[in-house]
């Protein structure tokens, strides 16, 4: 199973996906997560992604997709991966089409979790409390919204016209996500 997982900030991608990553036996990559160790290794990525993360603005394609193409080739990937965060623009995802073809892999599904904004914002408010996330303030919390819906949002009708995409609502109990999400798989 190669899946992607889209929706916007506080939706609840990275609880979902650990989920499914279970239920399917294949590997989560949050390239959020991702990008959160390079920081912290102080890595080359790492130094060019902090400044961008801290304004919560997105990192640029071209270091993404060169830091997704190095790890989708890996072994741990061959038997399928769920991709969390990413891509994140369309040129992302002309990009991944692009290395995943290189690959030989085929994409199964695209699931688009879907909440109201305000919702989120109250969620990712009460995430911040504890996450320890840099980027977790109010000021980037609206910021990181305001990207999703003018860079990513555009994700959701380029896999739709592709038949991949399943909408699933993202309200409700973490089981009942999960249930409406194999459901549709
Ligand atoms: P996340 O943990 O997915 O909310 O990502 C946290 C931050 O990492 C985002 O606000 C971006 O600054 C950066 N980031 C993560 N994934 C991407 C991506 N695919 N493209 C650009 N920036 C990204």
């Amino acid at each position: 199973m190669r899946l992607i997982l889209l929706g916007p900030p506080g939706v609840g991608k990275g609880t979902q996906a650990e989920r499914l990553k279970d239920h399917y036996q294949i590997i989560h990559l949050s390239t959020g997560e991702i990008l959160r160790g390079e920081m912290s290794a102080l890595t080359s990525i790492g130094i060019q992604a902090r400044q961008y993360i801290e304004e919560g603005k997105l990192v640029p394609d071209d270091i993404l997709l060169n830091m997704m193409d190095n790890r989708l080739r890996q072994d741990d990937c061959e038997n399928g991966y769920l991709l969390d965060g990413f891509p994140r623009t369309i040129p992302q995802a002309r990009g991944l089409g692009k290395i995943m073809d290189d690959i030989g892999h085929l994409l199964d599904a695209v699931i688009n979790l879907t909440a109201d904004e305000e919702e989120l914002i109250t969620r990712l408010l009460r995430r911040a409390e504890s996450s320890g996330r840099s980027d977790d303030t109010e000021i980037v919390i609206r910021e990181r919204q305001k990207v999703y819906w003018t860079q990513t949002a555009p994700l959701i009708q380029y896999y739709e016209s592709r038949n991949l995409l399943k909408e699933i609502n993202g309200l409700g109990s973490i089981e009942e996500i999960t249930e409406r999400i194999l459901d549709a798989l």
